[in-house]
């Protein structure tokens, strides 16, 4: 079966807690604070696989949890960090926030991609100890990692997409000129799953034709099968469309392209513009009237015509040499970029209750909403800062902590975040 979408959860690990220990020897009295810091938690990272074409692997599995990091340990000892979660894709698969829609990766590279980071580790006791706080008895948690549904959409990488109702000869025309094999059969609907082939035409001359599945009329809708397949043209740098130019199945030339073309302009109006020649199968059904009448109608619109008989490989290289000599003047595939953060306003985060919690003059301040916060603020940028500020006042985190008894030079710590209160 050819799965082309699937929602799944992941989640990064927690990093690990910092440790609150005391340097201890035979015969020395009390020795200083030495807890180690905790490990980062694993994040969930994905690669491609040239290997995989489908996602029907995450049909099975949808959960996807990375390991936490270990706790700091006595004698300055570092817990460990946790190894990261690699998830394998096909080559061309977009990852999507679901909640939201944006864009996290095109996976069209090989470069991993980091998509739910692992938390950080907490700080041991001691990097707390000072002149004044000696034997301080408190460390940081580590913080969690990040966790989300994402949207896997496989959209294929091809530079030519061949259009065109069902049975018209797109997956003949893929055979006989690469070495892909996709089915082929006098019915309708044979090929359902997009087949990529590799056009190879002297050194240095290749392209990458994908056989898409027929479409039907309603497919940019989502009637029926096609609408699904259509995700996979919208990469493609240009269309061949395949026309069975003999009405053998009993409809009109004619009404297929233009059918095929409004189905392409539904879906995504931007394919409707994309380049596009026009080949006319199964010749040697034809009569000479019906190739020059359909081949008028085609050119008249300002598309280049190929009449073929893909079975027998009759006038296709002239259309292959007119694909190559097109795509040599467009621009590359499509990839797509990830969309921004998108910045947060107070009202966002919902409940910006916080618990408080004092230890010798460090005051950890706790709640879900202050990670989301922390993750969206520059703190090397000075309006970003301000922003920073301005929420911890306007929610009262700033009055909370002076109610905790937070004075000026007290240190403040939420999270991996640390600063001295100042009135
Ligand atoms: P697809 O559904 O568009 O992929 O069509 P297929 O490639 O599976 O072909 C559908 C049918 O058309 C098959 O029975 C092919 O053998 C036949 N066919 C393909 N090319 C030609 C041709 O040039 N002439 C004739 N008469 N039949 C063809
Ligand atoms: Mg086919």
């Amino acid at each position: 079966m050819f799965i082309d979408t699937a929602k799944i959860f992941i989640k990064a690990g927690k990093g690990g807690n910092g440790a609150v220990t005391f340097h201890r020897e035979k015969f020395v009295a009390s020795g200083g604070p030495d807890g180690g810091d905790g490990g980062r938690g694993g994040n969930i990272v994905f690669k491609v696989d040239t290997n995989l074409s489908t996602l029907i692997d995450f049909r099975y599995k949808r959960k996807y949890v990375a390991a936490n990091g270990e706790d700091g340990r006595g004698g300055r000892c570092y817990g460990k960090g946790a190894e990261d979660l690699i998830i394998y894709v096909p080559m061309g698969t977009v990852i999507k926030e679901a909640e939201s829609g944006r864009i996290l990766a095109d996976m069209s590279d090989f470069e991993p991609h980091i998509i739910a980071k692992g938390g950080k580790g907490g700080w041991g006791n001691s990097h707390f100890a000072t002149p004044t706080r000696q034997t301080p008895r408190f460390a940081k948690p580590g913080t969690p990692g990040e966790e989300m549904d994402v949207i896997l959409e496989l959209k294929l990488l091809a530079d030519v997409g061949l259009v065109g109702f069902p049975n018209v000869g797109k997956s003949t025309l893929v055979s006989v000129v690469s070495e892909a094999k996709p089915e082929i059969a006098n019915y309708h609907f044979t090929t359902i799953t997009p087949v990529l082939g590799v056009v190879r035409m002297g050194v240095g001359k290749s392209f990458v034709m994908a056989d898409i599945p027929g479409l039907i009329e309603g497919a940019g809708e989502g009637v029926g099968l096609g609408h699904q397949f259509l995700r996979h043209v919208e990469r493609c740098r240009m269309l061949v469309h395949i026309v069975d130019i003999a009405g053998s199945e009993g409809r009109d030339p004619i009404d297929d392209f233009e059918v095929i073309n409004s189905e392409l302009r539904i879906f995504n109006p931007e394919l409707a513009n994309r380049p596009m020649i026009v080949a006319g199968n199964k010749c040697d059904l034809a009569t000479d009237e019906q190739v020059e009448e359909f081949k008028n109608y085609v050119e008249e619109r300002g598309y280049k015509f190929f009449p073929i008989m893909a079975a027998i490989r009759d006038g296709v290289d002239p259309l292959l040499n007119c694909i190559l000599e097109n795509l040599s003047k467009l621009p590359p595939i499509v990839t797509f970029e990830p969309d921004p953060v998108p910045v947060k306003s107070e009202a966002d985060f919902g409940d910006t209750s916080v618990e408080i919690e004092a230890h010798d003059g460090v005051y950890f301040v706790k709640g879900k909403w202050l990670l989301q916060l922390i993750e969206s603020i520059n703190f090397d940028d000075y309006e970003s800062l301000q922003y920073f500020e301005r929420v911890l006042l306007n929610t009262g985190v700033i009055d909370a902590l002076r109610d905790a008894g937070c004075n000026e030079g007290d240190t403040v710590s939420i999270y991996d975040v640390e600063f001295d209160f100042v009135e």
